[in-house]
């Protein structure tokens, strides 16, 4: 269609602190937008590569260039049909097909006039508190961000190393609030790992997300019966398929728009866990404010959220969900809620 204009870029979302978990240190994420436009409406997405899965900016990049002859010649009105024609055009690429839903649901909503959380009936004052995460560093680091993270009532700590004495000591040495520990696959040994959640009861934490590697289904049901502290699983789950087989491993999911390949999986993904008796929580990669606006949509219908990923970097290039004492506040736009924030700076 003549009056449709599709753009992707890569770029780079500078993090305002080096970032620590399991598997490893950043400074830096290349994250890919698209902007889409028809009939003078535009729709902006988002992507996060996760390289655990295979993915790249650059693979990104290329699957949504791939993606837009079937966009330009799809009808946006019928969203549903169109984004399950991008969900197949390729296997994994999952962040760029979330890049495309988030785009294609943003256009959607604005062309219909309701902010996304009026598209699915939720209430925007069910919003969800967000975690604030704590990555692994030194004790002095980490007692400093954790007093830089004294509105949020709940922190989220990484751990998963060697260092995880010196990490959650140098937390509880500051602050007594409630803490979620994301061991990111970093616990290879199930007694170590019982070990470590025995420890862990002791410091008035609420979950543990994800102790053992995705692949250790066994052990981490081994676990789960041996511990008070709920299990959490966020590398062993991506779509709703794989949800049914967690049911005895885990309490709860961590679901991840670049996990599942947009929201309308996410949407699924919530009502399947929900079915089965588990705990939902939607957390994020590094991401700016469109793809954690987007995801803060959902926030209403969550037990947790974990949407703190654009308050980590230095240039975010829009203005979206804000935070009051951990609550995301929805902003009253049409679509997904983000901007163009024209005070964008390099910092
Ligand atoms: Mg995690």
């Amino acid at each position: 269609m003549t009056n449709t204009r599709i753009h992707v870029e890569k770029k780079r979302l500078q993090l305002k602190q080096t970032w620590t978990i399991a598997r490893g240190s950043s400074d830096y994420r290349d994250n890919i937008f698209v902007t889409i436009e028809r009939d003078g409406i535009t729709g902006y997405g988002e992507g996060a590569p996760i390289p655990r899965y295979g993915e790249s900016a650059d693979t990104a990049v290329q699957f949504i260039e791939n993606a837009i002859p079937l966009l330009e010649s799809s009808d946006w009105r019928h969203l549903v049909d169109v984004n399950g024609a991008v969900q197949i055009l390729g296997r994994g690429n999952q962040s760029a097909k979330a890049a495309i839903d988030i785009a294609l649901l943003d256009w959607f909503c604005k062309a219909h006039e309701m902010p996304l959380y009026r598209y699915f009936g939720l209430d925007p004052e069910k919003s969800a508190t967000t975690f604030y995460s704590i990555g692994i560093d030194t004790p002095e680091k980490i007692q400093e961000k954790v007093r830089l993270a004294q509105d949020f009532p709940i922190l989220k700590v990484k751990a998963g190393l060697a260092s995880d004495e010196d990490v959650l000591g140098a937390v509880r040495s500051v602050t007594d609030k409630p803490l979620c520990v994301d061991a990111n696959e970093g616990w290879r040994d199930k007694h170590e790992a019982l070990a470590k959640l025995k420890w862990l009861e002791t410091l008035n934490v609420v979950f543990v997300e994800q102790p053992m590697p995705a692949d250790m289904l066994d052990d981490l049901a081994w676990l789960r019966a041996r511990t008070g502290i709920p299990i959490f699983a966020d590398e062993s789950v991506m779509k709703t398929a794989d949800i049914p087989a967690l049911a005895e491993a885990f309490d709860g999911i961590n679901i991840k728009l670049m996990k599942s390949g947009g929201i309308l999986e996410a949407m699924r993904m919530i009502w399947m866990a929900r079915s089965m008796g588990m705990k939902v929580m939607l957390g994020c990669m590094i991401e700016s404010s469109i793809a954690i606006s987007a995801a803060a949509q959902l926030s209403p219908l969550l037990d947790y959220a974990d949407l703190d990923g654009n308050l980590l970097i230095a240039n975010d290039g829009f203005d979206g969900v804000t935070v009051e004492q951990g609550k995301l506040i929805l902003p009253d736009r049409f679509g997904i809620g983000a901007t163009p924030n024209m005070t964008e700076r390099e910092s």
